[in-house]
């Protein structure tokens, strides 16, 4: 008797910004998907981000991972207008450029000094970035504070709602008829003839291929499916003030302002992976520096504060990977997951529905890097 075919093309494990990406663009290409999370109870980057589309700076140690990350950045805007036409929400993209300010000559000669070595790195894509001093700052951010000496921009940074896109994400999976199951750990995975069986806390689920999107829990899935997955967490602070005036019509790498009117306010990372912890210095010297930036900033009141967890990887490039031992089985782990979304709902899900990453994807990000590292 023929065996009962799958019941879905792919299961994707995780339901943060990677993982429902890429299921959203997995049902563009046609197929049954079934995301598989912890509920939202869980440990979640996606919900404690800051929501920059960011790209200067991107691809220092590894090339690729600059053009990589421009293509998101190029393929943003018409991803966030699919999204809109299909749910009818909006997520507030939007990409003026952006800028990393420098409060001393010391800082801003470090910053010069970090965009010409990735610039001069063989094989990275070229890209715009200036070096402004504080009276071209100025007429593009007029309340800067006397101590900003000058600043980087990219014409390619940009920023959004990202909690409205996680909403807007899991509305169009909804309409596209993709089955999501919170409160569905996945405790094991094992390939049983030619489709995958994954014990849950639910049910088990049956599918041709499964998608691994689980954050910093890939490391320990990953090698259920003959992958590598290692991670480095750390955490990150965020301070969101009351609603202002609109002032800053640029984002700055750590401090923007939302559609909303709040500032948020993001510069830490701490090796902790304690997401319920928050430290008072941190978050201290994150408003001393917004307010030696924007000085406007010394009287507002703070309404929120809260960390999160980085989904970092040991080195902090993507991992994009497929399984030679588990066929049909990939990795999509990255920090940078806002960023990344129009990659991974456009282009690595589409190579995921066709059952193979291409070869210059994996060529780049594959976990076997690390292997070599571990060589040399
Ligand atoms: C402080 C901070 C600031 C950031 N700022 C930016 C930014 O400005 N721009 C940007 O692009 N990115 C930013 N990021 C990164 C961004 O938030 C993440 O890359 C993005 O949210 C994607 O996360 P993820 O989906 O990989 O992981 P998560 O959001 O952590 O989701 C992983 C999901 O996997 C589920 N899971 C785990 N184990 C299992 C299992 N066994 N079975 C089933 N499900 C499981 C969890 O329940 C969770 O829902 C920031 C992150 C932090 C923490």
């Amino acid at each position: 008797m023929a065996a009962e075919p799958s019941e879905f093309d792919v299961a994707v494990v995780g339901g943060g910004l990677v993982g429902v990406a890429t299921a959203y663009g997995l049902a563009r290409e046609g197929c049954r998907v079934v995301v598989l999370d912890e509920g939202d109870r869980a440990v979640r980057a996606s919900r404690g981000n800051f929501a920059l589309v960011w790209v200067q700076s991107k691809g220092l140690g590894l090339a690729p991972y600059a053009g990589w990350t421009i293509r998101s950045s190029e393929a943003w805007a018409g991803f966030s207008q699919l999204l809109k036409e299909e749910t009818g929400l909006d997520v507030s993209f939007q990409r003026p450029g952006g800028f990393h300010l420098a409060l001393s000559e010391k800082e801003l000669e470090a910053r010069a000094n970090i965009l010409r070595r990735l610039h001069n790195q063989p094989g990275v894509v070229e890209y715009k970035t200036e070096i402004l001093d504080h009276s071209q700052v100025k007429k593009m951010l007029p309340d800067i504070g006397p101590e900003v000496v000058g600043a980087s921009y990219c014409p390619l940074d940009g920023h959004v709602n990202s909690l409205r896109l996680f909403r807007t994400l899991h509305t169009a999976l909804r309409q596209r008829g993709v089955t999501y199951l919170p409160s569905h750990r996945v405790e094991a995975i094992d390939k049983v003839g030619g489709e995958f069986r994954l014990t849950t806390t639910g049910r088990e689920i049956r599918a041709g291929r499964v998608a691994l999107a689980a954050g910093n829990a890939n490391m320990r899935l990953a090698p259920m499916v003959g992958l590598d997955c290692p991670m480095k967490p750390e955490r990150g602070q965020i301070v969101v003030t009351e609603r202002l005036r609109p002032f800053l019509n640029y984002p700055v790498v750590t401090l923007r302002q939302t559609d909303e009117g709040t500032v948020m306010i993001g510069d830490s990372k701490e090796e902790s992976t304690d997401p319920a912890g928050l430290t008072l210095g941190v978050s201290a010297t994150e408003a001393e520096r917004a307010v030696r930036q924007f000085p406007l900033l010394a009287n507002v009141n703070v309404v929120r504060t809260w960390s999160a967890i980085r989904v970092m990887t040991q080195d902090g490039f993507p991992i994009y990977d497929q399984s030679e031992s588990h066929p049909g089985a990939f990795t999509v782990c990255c920090h940078s997951g806002v960023t990344l979304a129009a990659n991974h709902a456009l282009t690595v899900a589409p190579m995921i529905a066709r059952g193979a990453l291409d070869p210059a994807l994996v060529g780049a990000f594959s976990a076997r890097r690390f292997h070599v590292q571990a060589a040399g």
